[in-house]
């Protein structure tokens, strides 16, 4: 026989209120129970049986009275006592078997194991020999509306013995079986009641008569009978067993809540969907943002290594203009009749001059801010270009050949130039000329970081130049480079030129211009630097220079230079460092430099400068060329690279000479946008107060001019980003509401699940689960429809990005403006299950909070 305890009510009353009404449905019972026997209890509907069972049970609770449980009383007892109570003491068998339908049947035996927090395989053992015991071996994993009537009382007894009860309270377990599967029951009943006390209420007085050893009948709430009453009058010493609490941890209310919904598959899924509406719609407009502003951002690198911040020897300073913007006050103007009014243009005019005057600064470049630049941290820039105005086009040779002769005659770059818009002259082109010429690119001179070029060209072949000697090649996407450019540098004979320019207007010429050039073409052209000693020449007589157009003899300074490799832009590139065409390297300015710092003409004029006569020579040059046959002969003055009608005066500077130290435009290319924000403050700083310290030398306020850099960039992006900024959190404030929507419509829905599964809660509360478990059941359903909504969500977004993607790069070509970034599809999903168990906190505890006998009374 087992440990069985004593449950023993004593002058029990309960009463019910129902507003004003007040039901006694037990009126102050006492009766006493044998540690084992079978006592049936009978009586007429609505007397009080199933009251009395329920407050036996620990169910419900009386009004008055007490029930003494092992000669303790009852009165001071705790929720959490209750629950011990019933999980560990009470095993409870209904009429209507109340089994959870999404459920198998060794999951509902589980069950109440589970409540008592057993391991996974314990249960299973236990609910398994639970089972076999009822006869039930096999049908472990039947749902509940798989079996007979019989079979789930079974079940239902199977759950009631797992947990090895003191106590089995059965209310009519037999009133909703047949006369044949009722017999049955029966007798699985009184062979449970061989070893504890078994408490049947049934009203059938036969079934009573023929397996109870007791009967006790009830009538309005009293004892009317009892066969074999019990009075016990030794006090039951004081149990000294412990028993554990009960306990479900929140994964098992998490596994026990997934599976409900599983099995309501559809159902979660389209609530799953209603949730997830306002996660996408945040999520779409967080995409479209971070997808125009990475979009911007790469752009923003993109134009950033086109566009670098530059200092040169004057500068626009615009704050000039949008103070003066501010400032300017409109004059009333008085409209009388039988007057003209006059308006004020000259003033206007000089008062715009005045403020064109204040916007143009000069820049004093000086060693010492190049020095301060110098010591910018490296790690913020790609490239630090020094521009020192060097004109190179006089000083590069190309071997240029008429295509009349054979012969190739070396001619300097500034004279090609000239000869070709000579030529242009004699063409169609002929008004045209002075325009169509500044059309064609020479050579320019490269940036000295082959990594850096590398981040956005492809090499076609060869290499990058950046020894003296070397130059190459930039080619357009579509490896273009116009006929233009390849003129100005030799590639094409006079002849060839002058019947490209016919044929432009004369379709019937025939002429089948040169369409292509191999790389190894390319190459093998020659060409030649020349110092200023072997270029110019000085006149004995009147001291000025004239540029030599051709030359034949070289020095030995000169410099062989040949193209060393062809680059194309990277696909993705929309600004890069350099534009289509031929590049010269920084090491051959710097080489040209040296050279040319004291050659005579330099030399000349920074005398003539000391004297005060200012630079206003110009060089002059006489040249041949040939059209039609026919040669002819020019002369032209050259200034800064630049080619201007003969007769022209115009300066050369020693700086276009090679003869300047200091640079006289400086471009930084920073390394990315952040790292600009610091180039920026970095070169404030220039001009701010405080003593600077540049080369362990300190360079106080008043020793520093002031530098004004131009930054085109930073004001657009700026006003770019905030646009989108104001946008997105409009669009977010919209799509906020849906949200609000979808939050309150899963509270409903989970409003709705509690009042569905009513009979499960009353189940698990009876199998001694705490109010604590049934809010935590509702609760894992609420964090799985969060989670799965806001998964859905995010999935949804991703699968319509790409579908945006698609559709809009085929608009525009960019198939990445709608992106959104993992952290903050992870931040969407941590709102949606926030935002769902908030929203399901108010349903699950009505759910806890809900009286267990009530619970199991609902139909
Ligand atoms: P029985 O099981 O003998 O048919 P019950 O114990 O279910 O009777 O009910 C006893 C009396 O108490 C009945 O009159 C019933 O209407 C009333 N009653 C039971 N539960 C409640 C309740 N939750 N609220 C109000 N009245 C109740
Ligand atoms: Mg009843």
């Amino acid at each position: 026989l087992r440990n069985i305890i004593n449950a023993k009510p004593k002058n029990i009353e309960k009463i019910y209120s129902m507003g004003s009404n007040e039901v006694h449905a037990l009126k102050g019972l006492t009766i006493n129970f044998r540690k084992n026997e079978f006592v049936a209890v009978l009586g007429p509907s609505g007397c009080g049986k199933t009251t009395l069972l329920n407050i036996i049970g620990g169910l419900d609770k009386y009004t008055s009275g007490d029930l003494i449980i092992e000669g303790t009383s009852t009165k001071k007892y705790k929720d959490s006592d209750w629950d011990i109570y019933r999980n560990h003491r009470i095993g409870f068998v209904f009429q209507s078997y109340n089994l959870i339908p999404h459920q198998s049947v060794l999951e509902n035996v589980e069950l109440a194991l589970t409540i008592s927090g057993l391991e996974k395989s314990e249960r299973i053992e236990k609910a398994k020999i639970a089972l076999d015991k009822v006869g039930l071996e096999g049908l472990y994993n039947k749902k509940p509306n798989q079996l007979s009537g019989g079979q789930c009382q079974r079940v239902a007894i199977a759950r009631a013995l797992v947990n090895e009860p003191d106590i089995l309270l059965a209310d009519e377990p037999t009133g909703a079986l047949d006369t044949v599967t009722s017999v049955q029951i029966m007798d699985l009943i009184k062979e449970i009641a061989k070893e504890r006390l078994v408490i049947m209420v049934t009203h059938n007085p036969e079934l009573a008569d023929k397996y109870a050893t007791r009967i006790v009948k009830l009538l309005d709430g009293e004892i009317s009978s009892d066969s074999n009453p019990y009075t016990d009058e030794l006090e039951e010493k004081q149990s000294t067993e412990k028993v554990t609490k009960t306990k479900m941890s929140f994964w098992t209310a998490f596994k026990l809540s997934g599976r409900n919904l599983l099995s309501k598959f559809k159902r979660t899924l389209m609530v799953g969907l209603a949730g997830s509406i306002g996660i996408i719609g945040i999520s779409l407009v967080l995409a479209l943002s971070s997808g125009i502003r990475n979009y911007i951002n790469t752009m923003q690198e993109d134009m950033l290594s086109g566009n670098p911040i530059k200092i040169e020897e004057t500068a626009f300073d615009l704050n000039v203009l949008s103070d003066s913007m501010s400032d300017s006050e409109k004059v009333e103007i008085v409209i009388k009749n039988g007057v003209v009014n006059v308006s004020k243009l000259l003033e206007t005019l000089a008062e715009r001059a005045a403020m064109v005057q204040s916007i143009i600064v000069s820049n004093e470049i000086t060693q010492d801010y190049i020095d301060y630049l110098l010591e910018m941290p490296e790690e913020l820039l790609e490239e630090l270009f020094f521009d020192y105005g060097v004109s190179m086009s006089p000083s590069i040779y190309t071997d240029l050949s008429d295509g009349v002769s054979s012969e190739t005659k070396m001619t300097s770059l500034t004279t090609v130039s000239s000869i070709y818009k000579s030529i242009l002259d004699e063409t169609k082109f002929k008004d045209s000329s002075a325009f169509v010429s500044t059309l064609a690119k020479g050579f320019s001179q490269s940036i000295n970081n082959t990594d850096y070029l590398l981040t956005q060209y492809d090499l076609l072949d060869g290499e990058i130049a950046d020894e003296a000697d070397e130059l190459m090649l930039v080619v357009n996407d579509d490896q273009q480079i116009n006929d233009l450019t390849l003129i100005n540098l030799g590639f094409y004979s006079q002849k060839d030129m002058f019947e490209i320019a016919e044929k432009a207007f004369d379709s019937e010429r025939e002429y089948v211009q040169k369409t292509e050039f191999s790389f190894e073409e390319l190459y093998a052209k020659k060409f030649m630097w020349h110092p200023n000693s072997v270029i110019y020449t000085q006149n004995p007589l009147t001291k000025t220079f004239s540029h030599n157009t051709i030359v034949s003899t070289s020095s030995e300074e000169s410099l062989e230079l040949r193209i060393v490799g062809v680059l194309k832009p990277k696909d993705n590139l929309t600004y890069g460092t350099l534009s289509n065409g031929f590049y010269y390297t920084p090491a051959l300015v710097e080489y040209a430099r040296k050279c040319n710092k004291n050659s005579d003409i330099v030399n000349y004029l920074v005398e003539k400068d000391a004297e005060g006569f200012g630079l206003i020579d110009a060089v002059r040059y006489t040249y041949e060329y040939i059209v039609n046959g026919e040669t002819k002969m020019k002369t032209d003055s050259i200034s800064g690279g630049s080619l201007f009608a003969s007769g022209n005066m115009i300066t050369l500077s020693i700086a276009n000479l090679g003869g300047s130290d200091l640079a006289t435009s400086i471009s930084i290319y920073p390394t990315n946008f952040e790292d600009k924000e610091q180039v920026l403050a970095y070169l404030d700083a220039w001009n701010d107060d405080g003593d600077i310290v540049v080369n362990g030398k300190t360079i106080t306020k008043d020793e520093r001019a002031r530098i004004t850099y131009t930054d085109p960039l930073s004001l657009v992006i700026s006003m770019v980003n905030t646009m989108i900024d104001v946008v997105t959190t409009a669009l977010i404030a919209f799509t906020a509401i849906s949200l609000v929507v979808s939050t309150v419509m899963i509270s409903i829905i989970t409003y709705v699940s509690v009042v569905e599964r009513i009979k499960e809660i009353g189940v698990i509360r009876s199998l001694g689960g705490r109010k604590k478990d049934v809010a935590r059941l509702f609760n894992a359903e609420t964090f799985i429809i969060g989670l799965a909504a806001g998964l859905l969500g995010i999935g949804i977004t991703y699968l319509i990005s790409i579908i945006a993607n698609i559709i809009i790069g085929g608009i525009t070509g960019i198939y990445t403006l709608v992106a959104l970034p993992v952290y903050q599809a992870i931040i969407m999903v941590v709102i949606s299950i926030s935002l769902t168990l908030i929203s399901g906190l108010f349903p699950s505890r009505a759910a806890a909070n809900m009286d267990p006998v009530n619970a199991l009374r609902s139909e």
